[in-house]
């Protein structure tokens, strides 16, 4: 059983549900039966630009955390291995999400036995402000009266309270330098293979969920789900598995484009690095928000590093934090996110990983070993 097609078996589940309502049914199942104390999710909080991350107990809460927030740009990996190490918890994870947290489960920062990886298949996230600004500028309407959005065949829809909705094509909108994050636009784990079980509407028909089971707990899970009635299952058509990997490879395709785009053509150059580096104001922002630092005694606090003062030395303060993470970079783009002064981190991070998978084959996240440095300590 490795390809399902899975449909909730609660009818206010699927009233909500974007496919199969089977992401919400599986927790719903974990809450009921206390195989979990929570599930980490996100809540919508003002409007669609602000996601907050959530820790619920029942699943009388469900309803809050149902459905995406493609402007919702939080990593769980950090969020856990710093609160919920010693819980038992659920979480719905895009891939770099999973990444984040199967490399920290390798480094001993939080342990696989307590988590339920509910793996969401992903074709990119937009930062809040770009949203804003390009739904103003291009859909020419105000970013407040947006009360949904989706990614679907290569559009971003909004969903208005007068009832209507617009489309624009991703392809126009990031040749305007707008669309989904420049990470995401390099991102090529679309399928989160490393979660206990993928699910997503591609290849799926209507009203179902197509999963992939990656995990003996992922498969147990479903298994159990279904014989205590919170989900029904199926076998997808061969022509359904085949859509999904058409899908999957047209969009691997299109991030080894902007991977050569960004990492080679766009790549700056020693002195435009330089001028980024000289607007660096040493907030500690990009480590702080980097999924896979995690150090207690961390070498940006000693001493030598004379916190808040600007402008940094970067060759101490970048490199040291290059020469610690890049290894297992999952390019998830929280360090660029965090950034107050627009430095374009995850270009150097990134490109700097793809330098060390073309020499040692490590992919992180993904691969089970540990990262290549590291495990050479290890021995
Ligand atoms: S980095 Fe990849 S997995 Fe993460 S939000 Fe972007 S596209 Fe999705
Ligand atoms: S360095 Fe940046 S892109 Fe890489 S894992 Fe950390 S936050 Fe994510
Ligand atoms: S987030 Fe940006 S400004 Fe802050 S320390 Fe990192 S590089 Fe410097």
């Amino acid at each position: 059983m490795k390809y399902l097609l899975v449909k909730s078996t609660d009818s206010e589940i699927l009233k909500r549900a974007e496919c199969g309502g089977a992401v919400t049914s599986l927790f719903k199942y974990l809450l009921d039966k206390k195989l979990v104390d929570g599930v980490l999710a996100l809540k919508k909080g003002e409007d669609v630009y602000d996601g907050i991350p959530v820790f619920i107990t029942s699943s009388d809460e469900l309803p809050e955390v149902s459905g995406s927030l493609h402007c919702a740009t939080i990593n769980f990996g950090k969020i856990i291995g710093k609160y919920f190490a010693d819980k038992k918890i659920a979480v719905p994870t895009k891939p770099c999400d999973a990444m984040a947290i199967k490399e920290l489960a390798k480094l001993k920062q939080v342990n696989l036995d307590n988590i339920y990886m509910i793996g969401l298949n992903c074709g990119g996230t937009v930062s809040p402000i770009t949203a804003m600004k390009m739904i103003k500028l291009f859909y020419e309407v105000n970013p407040k009266d947006v009360i949904k959005e989706e990614i679907d065949k290569g559009k971003f829809i909004i969903f208005l309270k007068d009832g209507t909705e617009k489309a624009i094509k991703i392809d126009e909108l990031e040749e305007r330098g707008f669309g989904r994050r420049k990470n995401c636009q390099r991102c090529e784990v679309m399928i989160p293979r490393m979660a206990d079980i993928a699910c997503g509407n591609w290849g799926a028909e209507k009203g179902w969920t197509f999963v992939e089971v990656c995990s003996e707990k992922g498969r147990k899970l479903i298994e159990d789900a279904e014989k205590e009635g919170y989900i029904k299952i199926k076998e997808p058509s061969k022509k359904a598995i085949e859509i999904r990997e058409k899908i999957e490879n047209v969009m691997i395709k299109m991030a080894k484009k902007f991977q050569k785009k960004h990492l080679e053509e766009e790549y700056p150059s020693l002195e435009e690095w330089q001028k980024y580096w000289n607007r660096c104001i040493k907030c500690y922002g990009c480590r702080d928000n980097c999924p896979l630092c995690f150090c207690v005694e961390c070498k940006l606090e000693k001493d030598y590093m004379e916190k808040g003062k600007i402008p940094p030395n970067p060759i101490m303060f970048q490199g040291i934090r290059l020469s610690h993470v890049s290894p297992s970079c999952i390019n998830c783009g929280q360090c660029e996110d965090a950034c107050p002064m627009d430095i374009p981190l995850s270009y150097i991070f990134h490109r700097m990983q793809l330098r060390f998978r073309d020499t040692f084959g490590y992919i992180p996240g993904v691969d089970d070993s540990l990262p290549p440095l590291i495990s050479e300590l290890d021995k």
